[in-house]
């Protein structure tokens, strides 16, 4: 099958042939139909993550089941599925915990950049390629945990599926379960990429009275109004946490949510939220960072400072959640789509999101 692999950091992804071995027990082998390109495929081609190559990326995808492993009878050859970033075991520590997206079982497969049983599917000649996220989607095929494959009803898009995989899960969950957001909240969104616009909407959804759009790039504007921002104030201002203080009573905002990945946008969230508000991080900081918030006013601020991957519920309840809301009109995905490209251009999406395009790239598959 052709995959686009990325060998060294920093380097285009190279689109060649690479081997799939077929699905081991409890796997599901999924023909790709449609994957987004995030900003997380981006973060871990810079090397700001430090994953071990090679590796063949992409986790925001969907498809259709292909061939089953032994064991499997959550899915069948056939079934439209959207495949989750953090399949789950459901019997370890984090998993009884209600933590599922903490699971062990995934994040040592993760880490090992391999599947549940700490080895790989992938092979160029006689070389392991890597797993990402437990998906691989930058590639015609991906052998998955049974765990991380989702069934959607038939009118949903592949390219609209592919989307829930990881953004819209990801904004909507934090702003749901992690945020919190109660009707009349003031909430702030810092951050307006593929994950700040479904944060937008959810909150919008949430009823929160104010939605502030909080970004370094002006040109987010419209795209952040158009998604529900009631405001838009630029990050690089010198008196933007004042901007804010100033449409919230002066208090500042119940909650913020930030998703850039830049510990300056984080302390700017952190300053932004008033006394007993949450501050919720989901953006990816390179390694070697730190967040830095003032100490001295910290304990008596009882801000809530709270860390939020793939939107902090149970993925796969959210997503069912998303999609129906989605059936209803209720949630806008189809107008995040942006490019729709080949695998072969996979470098030219990756290029266009570093410049803060923030409308999605889908690489689509013949099928
Ligand atoms: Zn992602
Ligand atoms: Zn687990």
């Amino acid at each position: 099958m052709k995959a686009a692999v990325l060998r060294a950091f920093d380097r285009p992804l190279a689109v060649e042939e690479v081997a799939i071995q077929p699905p081991l027990d409890r796997e599901v082998l999924v023909r790709i139909m449609a994957t987004g390109v995030c900003a997380s495929d981006l973060s871990t081609i810079r090397g700001k993550t430090l994953s071990a190559l090679p590796l063949v990326p992409g986790h925001e995808a969907a498809g259709i089941v292909e061939q089953i492993g032994s064991g499997v009878s959550k899915v069948k050859p056939g079934d439209r599925v959207v495949l989750s970033w953090a399949p789950n075991c459901g019997h370890c520590f984090y998993c009884h915990e209600g933590h599922p997206t903490l699971c062990d079982v995934y994040g040592h497969a993760a880490a090992a950049g391999a599947l549940w049983d700490g080895t790989s599917r992938l092979r160029d000649g006689g070389a392991t390629l890597g797993h990402y996220s437990c998906v691989s989607s930058f590639a015609e095929f991906s052998v998955v945990p049974e765990a991380g494959c989702v069934a959607i009803p038939d009118d949903v898009p592949f390219a609209v599926a592919a989307l829930v995989g990881c953004a819209v899960t990801t904004g909507f969950g934090a702003i749901t379960n992690d945020a919190a957001v109660r009707v009349g909240d003031l909430v702030a969104v810092v951050g307006i990429g593929g994950v700040g616009v479904n944060a937008l909407q959810a909150a919008r959804l949430a009823g929160a009275q104010a939605i502030i759009a909080v970004d370094a790039n002006p040109d987010k504007r419209s795209v952040a109004l158009a998604n529900g921002a009631t405001h838009f104030v630029n990050a690089r201002d010198a008196d933007a946490v004042d901007q804010i203080k100033a449409l919230t009573s002066g208090r500042g905002v119940d909650q913020a949510v930030e998703s850039t990945g830049r510990p300056e946008a984080m302390t700017l969230a952190y300053l932004m939220t008033r006394p007993a508000g949450s501050v919720v991080i989901i953006g990816i900081a390179p390694v070697g960072t730190n967040l830095a918030i003032p100490a001295i006013g910290f304990p008596g601020s009882k801000k809530r400072l709270i860390g939020s991957i793939y939107g902090g519920g149970i993925p796969e309840r959210d997503m069912q959640r998303i999609l129906s809301l989605y059936r209803s009109g209720r949630l806008d995905l189809e107008r995040q789509i942006g490019k729709r490209i080949g695998l072969a251009q996979v470098n030219d999406a990756l290029r266009r999101l570093e410049q803060g395009v923030t409308a999605r790239t889908i690489i689509e598959f013949g099928g």
